[in-house]
């Protein structure tokens, strides 16, 4: 049975989520929140940044795509019905920009080339309508007409070439085609579809298309390049719409949620279908699936809590695995100066990782030093640095645990750090209740690690090839440095792991 379990990438979000990868490890997703703005979250290959608020009032679910590296281009409908539109060009948000109309849909956009969009939308007049961004000037509104009763789904099997999905009025699903010339169809595909649809390209003139039937079975349609297959019934029982995703040829991965509310998945391997596989979770969202490269895929839902979570495939196992983890949060009021933060959060995952212990960094927050209530804590002084023992600095700081739970270990990085006899590196003394440690910014390599074992329970040894050495951890002999199995078991056994 794959992990059941989700990562929690926090927010509190309030529509499906749209999720863009324009590189390898490069993953952007997007989605609305308690105040109606588009908020982004992204992962660098790394880390997490985000939540960023990117304003706006929307009205819709975001619609992101990306037509080259380090592009997005993001699209909601705005208060007034309007299509909106902001972009990332590489370095700045651009937008938002009006781009008019009047929509009673989600957009969906697809991109056939370099600096090429394509969106389509419902009318009021219930028919299609088509905007382009041909890399100078935005063309359209275009009708398309027809009567549809879904959101508009576009795909793209080659340079110009575009493919559009909707229901009809009698529910069957219907399809028109740009073929770099003229538009084709309104063609009746048959089937009596109650959802949006999904599709998806693997190859030139290939696509599949995937949609819930009355008896809320999945059903697949695929046009091989010279007919239509289907409908194909692909069972279950979905209550959402499907999600499709292809990370390389003959291969998809459709994914929707089942009557336990429990994310599902179901793949084509080029040969035979595989799934239904239960992912787990309790999802409240469709499910927003991306792939950053062959082999790979990355999941986004909404949770019972409104966060959003994430869950992925790295061509072995889904992660995360069930295990023993440690929830770290970081506070800079200095940043340190020999070792960037991710070299020493990467460094103590490494030696973490050999007591089956992962380290996730569940949020980083710059704190600002000049705050009256904060200046005199960055040159933090730490009375005996002794357990059980803090000083009035160290209270004033633990004060600062914004976004971290009970029992989360925050770091906050300081200046100095000093005790009775003269500096140190760091210190992990904390107040009940506060797990914390504070980091200076002269500090080694593994201090950020051997801090947190500390408030994991770990005492000093006199021993360089060790992570918890007293004689300074600038000395260490062999990295990684050790962790012997009685100190894994102290850790797996504190309260701040699970
Ligand atoms: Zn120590």
């Amino acid at each position: 049975m794959p992990s059941q379990e989700w990562e929690s990438l926090g927010g509190v979000i309030t529509t499906n989520i749209s999720s863009v990868s324009w590189s390898a490890n490069r993953i952007d997703s997007f989605a609305r929140g308690t105040d109606n703005a588009l908020y982004h979250r992204w992962w660098d290959g790394q880390n997490w940044g985000g939540w960023e608020s990117l304003g706006g009032i929307i009205t819709s679910d975001p619609t992101a795509v990306s037509w080259g590296p380090n592009r997005i281009d993001v699209f909601a409908r705005g208060t007034d019905n309007a299509m909106y539109h902001r972009w990332w060009d590489g370095n700045h948000w651009g937008g938002w920009e009006s781009l008019g109309g009047i929509i009673t849909s989600t957009v969906s956009a697809v991109c056939w080339g370099p600096n090429r969009i394509d969106c389509f939308a419902r009318g009021t007049d219930n028919a299609m309508y088509h905007r382009w961004w041909d890399g100078h000037n935005w063309g359209g509104w275009e009708n398309l007409g027809g009567i549809i009763t879904s959101n508009p789904t576009a795909v793209s099997w080659g340079a110009n070439r575009i493919d559009v999905f909707a229901r009809g009025t009698d529910n069957a699903m219907y399809h028109r085609w740009w073929d770099g010339h003229n538009w084709g169809g309104w063609e009746s595909l048959g089937g009596i579809i109650t959802s949006n649809i999904a599709a998806a390209c693997w190859g030139p003139n290939r696509i599949d298309c995937f949609a819930r039937g009355t008896d809320n079975a999945m059903y697949h349609r695929w046009w091989d390049g010279a007919h239509w297959g289907g409908w194909e019934s692909l069972g279950g029982i979905i209550t959402t719409e499907p999600t499709v995703v292809s990370w390389g040829p003959s291969r998809l991965d459709v994914f929707a949620r089942g009557t336990d509310n429990a994310c599902y998945h179901r793949w084509w391997d080029g040969a035979h279908w595989g799934g239904w596989e239960g992912l787990g979770g309790i999802i409240t969202s469709n499910t927003s699936a991306t792939a950053w490269a062959g082999n790979r895929l990355d999941l986004f839902v909404r949770g019972t809590n409104n966060a959003m979570f994430h869950k992925w495939w790295d061509g072995h196992q889904w992660g995360p695995v069930a295990g023993i983890a440690v929830n770290l949060h970081i506070k800079i009021l200095t940043s340190p100066t020999r070792f960037t933060i991710a070299d020493m959060v990467a460094a103590m995952r490494q030696v973490y990782a050999t007591a089956g212990i992962s380290v996730n960094l569940a949020s980083t927050q710059v704190l600002n030093p000049a705050d009256p209530a904060l200046a005199a804590l960055n040159d933090v002084d730490t009375g005996s640095c002794t357990m059980g023992a803090v000083s009035a600095e160290q209270t004033a700081l633990s004060n600062f645990r914004a976004g971290a739970g009970a029992l989360d270990v925050v770091v906050y990085f300081c200046r100095s750090v000093s005790y009775a006899s003269g500096g140190l590196n760091g210190c992990a003394s904390f107040p009940a209740n506060r797990p914390m440690a504070v980091v200076a910014s002269y500090c080694s390599r593994y201090t950020l690690g051997h801090e947190v074992g500390h408030v994991l329970g770990l005492f000093h040894v006199s021993d360089n090839n060790r992570l918890m050495t007293g004689l300074g951890t600038d000395n260490i002999t062999n990295p990684p440095p050790d962790l012997v199995q009685s100190e894994v078991n102290t850790m797996i056994a504190s309260p701040f792991t699970n």
